[in-house]
This record gives structure tokens, sequence and C-alpha cells, in this order.
């Protein structure tokens, strides 16, 4: 969740023009306060107005190869979205639960990567680095 985020301005900043579907869907996705899917999403879109499933896939994935959205792996087939470190939005690390698919934001500060030694060692260029940390979450128990 961004509070501080203009979407508008981001969508522009990314050279996308704001299109009034494209402001709606970066809203769902950036005031939730956990990530989506797809499917959440839509629903949550079209509980406000009418707008076509397709559309919505589309901008997903629009946003997606912007950076302006994160696709966020669960390991599985599943994908959740959530907004791309920005600005005002600190990249942090992502909890899933197994159990129930429930996906949660972590703090910036929980879970750290230590860049600095990594690119010392790592030949290549990293573009994203992704954390996910996967467990049974405090509703499902976390005793087996
Ligand atoms: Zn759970
Ligand atoms: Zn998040």
């Amino acid at each position: 969740m961004c509070i501080h985020c203009n979407y508008k301005e981001l969508l522009s900043t990314a050279g996308l023009d704001p299109t009034d579907n494209r402001i709606r869907v970066l809203e769902v996705v950036g005031n939730n306060s956990f990530p989506l899917s797809a499917k959440d999403i839509f629903n949550t879109l079209q509980r406000s107005s009418n707008i076509n499933r397709v559309t919505v896939y589309r901008i997903l994935d629009l946003l997606v190869s912007h950076g302006v959205v994160d696709r966020i792996s669960t390991g599985g087939r599943a994908f959740y979205y959530g907004l791309a470190p920005n600005a005002h939005h600190r990249a942090h690390p992502h909890f899933y639960c197994t159990k129930c698919g429930q996906m949660d934001c972590l703090s910036p500060e929980s879970l750290t990567v230590d860049m600095a030694s990594l690119l010392k060692t790592f030949p290549g260029r990293i573009e994203k680095v992704e954390v996910r940390v996967d467990g049974i979450c405090k509703n499902c128990g976390s005793t087996p």
C-alpha cells in the first residue's frame, strides 16, 4: 500500500498514458495493503463499474512490463500483483501462506538483502530482487 503515490504520475513517469482504466487498475493494486491476484483485482473493479476482464488482464501485463506493478510469484502457478518499488514505496519481502494462499507484505526492515556483497560476487546484471517467505499464516495456525 502506498499513501503517497500519485498513480497518474507513476504512469506518466513509466511512459504510459494515464487512461482512466489504467489509473483504476493501479489504484486497486496500490491501495490494497497486501498483493492481490488478477481475479481479485478484476472482482474489485467490477463492484464499482463495468470493466472487461481481458482489459484488466492486459493492463496488468502492461503495468508489469513497464515496472509500475510487480508480479509476485507464489512458487506455484498463482501470481499476485503489488505495487513495484518507487520513490514513495520501498521494496519489501512478502509472506506466502502455503495453506490458504494469502500473501502479505512484510516491512522493508524485516528482512534485507545484502546487495552490496551480492554485487561484489555476481558477474551479471541484477534487474529485480524478489524475496518471498513461505509458511503458515496466523489464521491457519502456526502449529501443524
Ligand atoms: Zn493461511
Ligand atoms: Zn507488498
